[in-house]
């Protein structure tokens, strides 16, 4: 296999999680008697470009399905996250009824809206069709495609480049990273700013944050990987920003590469942060199996010896990261029996691989676990001041990743 990136052949693979199947493949009652695909879910890095990436393996058609049933709105944090940006990024680039805005992988419209809000003509690009039918109901004009080169090119030719471009959480999931990276390129006005959000590499390999890594998530993204990707593409990246968001991530602020703004000061310091940290070191990655391993031990431990006790335990959150975790450590129901979602969507379904059910949060109330596991660590604090009620009768939520904790 050759680098996404820079063509140059990869050797290492330095994180394998076995198979599993798709994370977002929930199932249904009559898909659990069905066989079900699973796909190496493997990481390599190129010694040249020191992009992190996914062993490849299928088509994005099948991983994003028509029923993909993920939808942004469901988080409070995340609406609140996206709130908060278009606040800023409007007052920023004094954005106004003449601007035009494009979001990337528009989902629900959780982001848009406040720029519909705001009066301000925009454009999602969007392929699942649920997510992009909750879009249009809030006034937002949705094209169902997929998103690179080709559809840059056409929106340029019709008169459609962005003041404005956004794309959170979409960076990563591309197969071809170039490809998307020449479509921003194309569709970006002269003098536009390109933002993109990703999880930072840098926090998942501190935080041994494994569970992150799933088949929709091609690459795994530094600054510095960022930097040569856009530079490629002939875009610049003039600021940077960390957010805590996803366990830690960055939102990068691009530009035309022949655009006059100046680079901001925080680019250098995160890319000395990044090589203090080993990022460019082949041997701080071939370390990074161990430190999975220990953490999916741990869980394995922690929930036999609840088993043994007969103590009650739950998962809350059907989220991928979960699913990557459960699927590596072989949970299956007889040690975890069900996972509560908020996501109607969800609900009544299976967790792909573990076959473990999904069940409303209400179940919470009626089986009362001593014990529940939190499986998507970046909206802890949401999920437990939600359902802080399981404390009436003593139940505890507890964090798998980086380590066992109990969430007080
Ligand atoms: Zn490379």
């Amino acid at each position: 296999m050759k680098c996404r990136h820079c063509a140059a052949p990869l050797q290492h693979t330095f994180l394998d999680l076995g198979f599993a199947p798709p994370s977002n493949a929930y199932l249904s009652v009559s898909q659990l008697s069905a066989p079900e695909r699973y796909y190496p879910l493997r990481l390599k890095v190129c010694e040249n470009c020191w992009l992190v990436q996914a062993e490849s393996y299928s088509h994005a058609a099948e991983l994003f399905p028509p029923d993909y049933a993920y939808f942004s709105s469901t988080s409070s944090t995340w609406l609140a996250h996206a709130a908060s940006y278009a606040g800023s990024i409007v007052r920023q680039l004094a954005l106004n009824r003449e601007s035009f805005v494009i979001e990337v992988a528009s989902n629900d419209g959780y982001l848009l809206r406040n720029f519909v809000d705001a009066g301000i003509p925009c454009l999602g690009i969007e392929p699942a069709d649920r997510t992009a039918d909750a879009a249009e109901k809030l006034g937002i004009p949705v094209l169902r495609k997929f998103f690179g080169e080709a559809l840059g090119q056409q929106l340029a030719r019709e008169g459609k480049q962005a003041d404005l471009i956004v794309g959170n959480n979409v960076f990563a999931h591309v197969p071809d990273i170039n490809d998307f990276a020449r479509g921003l390129k194309a569709a970006l006005k002269p003098g536009g700013t390109v933002t993109l959000e990703f999880p930072h590499l840098l926090r998942l390999m501190e935080q041994t944050q494994f569970d992150t890594v799933y088949h929709e998530h091609f690459s795994y993204l530094s600054l510095y990987s960022v930097l040569r990707i856009f530079a490629a593409a002939g875009l610049r990246v003039a600021d940077v920003e960390e957010l805590p968001t996803h366990g830690g991530s960055l939102r990068v602020y691009g530009c035309n590469e022949g655009d006059r703004r100046k680079d901001s000061a925080s680019i250098l310091s995160i890319l000395a942060a990044e090589r203090n940290a080993g990022l460019k070191d082949i041997d701080v990655y071939m370390a990074f199996q161990k430190r999975a391993d220990a953490v999916k031990d741990q869980l394995l431990k922690f929930l036999i010896e609840l088993k043994h006790e007969g103590r009650k335990v739950a998962g809350y959150g059907a989220a991928a990261k979960g699913n990557t975790l459960l699927n590596y450590g072989g949970v299956k129901p007889d040690l975890l029996p069900f996972v509560c979602d908020a996501s109607p969507s969800k609900q009544g379904k299976f967790l792909p691989g573990s076959h473990i059910p999904i069940l409303a949060p209400s179940a919470l109330s009626e089986r009362r676990p001593d014990v529940v596991l939190i499986l998507p660590w970046n909206i802890a604090d949401e999920i437990a001041e939600q359902h802080s009620y399981i404390k009436s009768w003593g139940g505890q939520f507890v964090l798998v990743v980086p380590q066992i904790r109990i969430l007080q």
